[in-house]
């Protein structure tokens, strides 16, 4: 490990943050590269965007991002969600961007296309989504937080939801990405800490539609962005350390306007069905390295087999206990992993529900 590991000084740079920007605003264009990961760079605005219409689409090197090939290496970032910035207040704004190719198609990262075609296409069943974003903050060296180095801390047990030194690690962190996430605008919905010392999970939505994986991805960002200033780095990795630990997840939580309604359970069970049927195709983009957490133990089910069931954490899909009283409500894909693409995962399930639309012109 590099000793001479840089972490913000945010009492000097409060200083230079407070500076008057002279009427222009300061735009981070966010994206999706190549590798699942996140990138991100500064546009300066001659005024206020007041929706994503007000904002130029820009480009990057494509060739750096494992975007584009370095001889046709410009790939195109066009807005698609817009956000105040928590990170440099006032009138500045983030940017949540789709990746386009020069010749007008979507960059083979650019999931989001036709995850919004189909929703667009299904809006009348107003399909919200909430989903559970576990993670791990390590050290700069790559050990989770709280584990002794090179070492094993206690085994699990009194970490999940702790309150205490010894129990839980980082709050400042987790405290500071909620209250930054809940400033831009996006559906937080809770915190807690998790079975694994240095393990944290938070849930964004109910959203509708597109809006969640909008909303899940600038998320993301903003953890990785408020860990730089704390020295921390985020892993989304579905088992960021082998052994007896739980892994991470990214439960999916979905309804329908039918299934929501009275009477909503045979709606909910014709897509338990359906679902079943598409078993493997789901798991193909519910994300990278899932196979080393869908062991069956630690509250996960088989990677191979598609199961359903009320109240059961062992099973695919659970449908709350209270859903299954109510005879209505919404159930829980329990399958994605904490690193998937939330685009593809909302994106599948309302194909395997409603039918796949046409493929759009490349
Ligand atoms: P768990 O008991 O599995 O830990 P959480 O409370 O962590 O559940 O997360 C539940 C998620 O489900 C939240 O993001 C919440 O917004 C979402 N949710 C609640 N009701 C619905 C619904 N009707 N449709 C879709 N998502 C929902
Ligand atoms: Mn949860
Ligand atoms: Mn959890
Ligand atoms: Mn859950």
């Amino acid at each position: 490990m590099a000793d001479n590991v840089y972490v913000s000084n945010t009492i000097n740079l409060a200083k230079y943050m407070k500076l008057e920007q002279k009427g222009k605003v300061l735009a981070e264009y966010i994206w999706i590269d190549g590798t699942n990961g996140l990138r991100n760079k500064t546009k300066t605005l001659n005024k206020k965007p007041e929706s994503v219409d007000d904002l130029p689409e820009w480009n990057f090197d494509g060739s750096s991002t494992e975007q584009a090939p370095g001889d046709n290496s410009d790939v195109y970032i066009r807005p698609v969600a817009l956000y105040p910035d928590p990170i440099r207040l006032g009138d500045n704004v983030l940017v949540m961007c789709e990746t386009w190719d020069p010749d007008g198609t979507p960059n083979k990262s650019n999931f989001r296309h036709d995850a919004a075609r189909l929703m667009e296409a299904n809006a009348q069943h107003q399909i919200w989504f909430g989903l559970e974003q576990e993670y791990t903050l390590l050290g700069p060296d790559g050990w989770p937080y709280g584990w002794p180095k090179g070492g094993f801390p206690a085994p699990q047990g009194p970490y999940y939801c702790g309150v205490g030194t010894g129990r839980v690690f980082c709050r400042d962190i987790v405290e500071a990405h909620h209250k930054a996430c809940m400033y831009a605008g996006i559906e937080i919905s809770g915190t807690n800490a998790e079975v694994m010392p240095g393990q944290w999970e938070y849930q964004v939505g109910p959203c509708e539609g597109i809006a969640l994986g909008d909303q899940l991805w600038v998320s993301r960002w903003l953890l990785h962005r408020i860990g730089e200033e704390f020295g921390a780095k985020v892993s989304f990795q579905p088992k960021p350390v082998p052994g007896d630990w739980n892994g991470a997840g990214l439960h999916t939580n979905v309804s329908s306007k039918e299934m929501r309604e009275e009477g909503g359970m045979k709606h909910i069970e014709a897509a338990m069905k359906k679902l079943e049927g598409r078993h493997v195709d789901h798991m193909k983009v519910y994300g990278e390295g899932n196979e080393a957490r869908m062991t069956g133990g630690h509250e996960t089910s088989s990677i191979d087999k598609f199961s359903w069931g009320v109240a059961n954490r062992g099973s695919s899909v659970r449908i709350p206990r209270q859903c299954a009283k109510d005879g209505k409500g919404y159930f829980e894909d329990r399958r994605p992993a904490s690193n998937g693409d939330p685009y593809s995962i909302t994106g599948i399930i309302v194909e395997t529900m409603y039918g796949a639309i046409s493929p759009s012109e490349k």
